[in-house]
């Protein structure tokens, strides 16, 4: 088995896993949990969002959050916008680094706002030029790239479209993410293998959702085909509004542990990260899908 010797992992907990929280946090505990995890060793935190605070409004305090957090250079800040809205808030409070998101499914891009992926993706193109004069890194985001709700399985001719459209806008690293669960490890290993091969000066994020329980395999499968950046929540936190009994993405310290007993570096302080996922359940206030706050680490029963 060949695997990478090292993986960076983006926390997206603040983001993916709070935007489907009932329960909204307070800045201050949001400000406690990015510093925790800067301590533990991340290295890639996805902050918040600028959407609309009406539609998230788990996420109206990601400039704060940004702005508080401005005077750490070692570690990047990302952040999910919309639009030039977006990129506008996020010029104001100094976030570095967005990420756009268009779904792969036709079928939902139509229902939703009537334009194809390959037309949002275009109609991005302002909302890039705007960041990039702000010296602003800029990121795309494909989701359901492995099949969604609407269509069962998107082809891998579908997916490259996607990619395209946004290399044409200038968006040189893209995230596929399983936001529907539906991904498979023979078919993610395929995707990434021909993904390089055809756009080798891409730099890939994989987001994986654990709906299924495949998301380890799928990380696995990933890193088979030499990905080397994944996303991960703390405490498995997280959901999909579109889709339905939608799971968290992968745990954070699931997968460390993982990569921490399989010799992979990571950086990341797994003692450190399984206390912010246990602050993060105290936070919201309920129990989370993470195997390692139930079982501990297997290191851990060697007496
Ligand atoms: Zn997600």
């Amino acid at each position: 088995m060949v695997l990478p010797s090292d993986i960076v992992l983006c926390e997206v907990g603040l983001r993916d896993g709070l935007q489907n929280e009932a329960k909204t946090l307070d800045t201050s505990d949001k400000l406690e949990v990015a510093n925790k995890l800067i301590s533990a060793g991340f290295k890639v935190i996805e902050l918040g969002s600028f959407m609309s605070p009406k539609a998230v409004p788990q996420m109206a305090d990601t400039d704060e959050l940004f702005f508080r957090l401005q005077d750490i250079t070692n570690v990047e800040f990302r952040a999910l916008v919309a639009n030039k809205k977006g990129i506008e808030r996020a010029i104001k409070c100094g976030c570095r680094k967005v990420k756009l998101n268009v779904s792969a499914s036709l079928g939902h891009n139509l229902a939703n706002i009537n334009m194809t992926p390959e037309q949002s993706v275009a109609g991005f193109q302002e909302s890039y030029n705007l960041a990039r004069q702000k010296d602003i890194e800029v990121s795309g985001s494909i989701s359901m790239p492995f099949g969604s709700p609407w269509e069962g399985e998107i082809s891998l001719k579908a997916v490259k479209s996607i990619v395209e459209a946004y290399l044409k806008v200038g968006v040189r690293e893209i995230s596929l993410s399983d936001a529907s669960g539906m991904a498979v490890p023979n078919q993610v290993y395929k995707v990434c293998t021909q993904m390089q091969k055809s756009y080798p000066d891409v730099k890939w994020w994989l987001h994986f959702h654990n709906t299924r329980g495949m998301a380890m395999a799928n990380i696995l499968a990933a890193m088979q085909a030499g990905i080397t950046h994944f996303d991960s929540s703390f405490g498995g936190l997280g959901g999909c509004p579109f889709v339905p009994g939608a799971a968290g993405n992968i745990a954070s310290e699931d997968v460390v542990h993982m990569l921490d007993e399989m010799g992979i570096e990571t950086g990341i302080d797994i003692n450190k990260l399984m206390e912010i996922a246990r602050s993060v359940q105290c936070l919201v206030g309920h129990d989370t899908d993470s195997y390692l706050l139930k079982a501990g680490r297997s290191k851990d029963l060697i007496r």
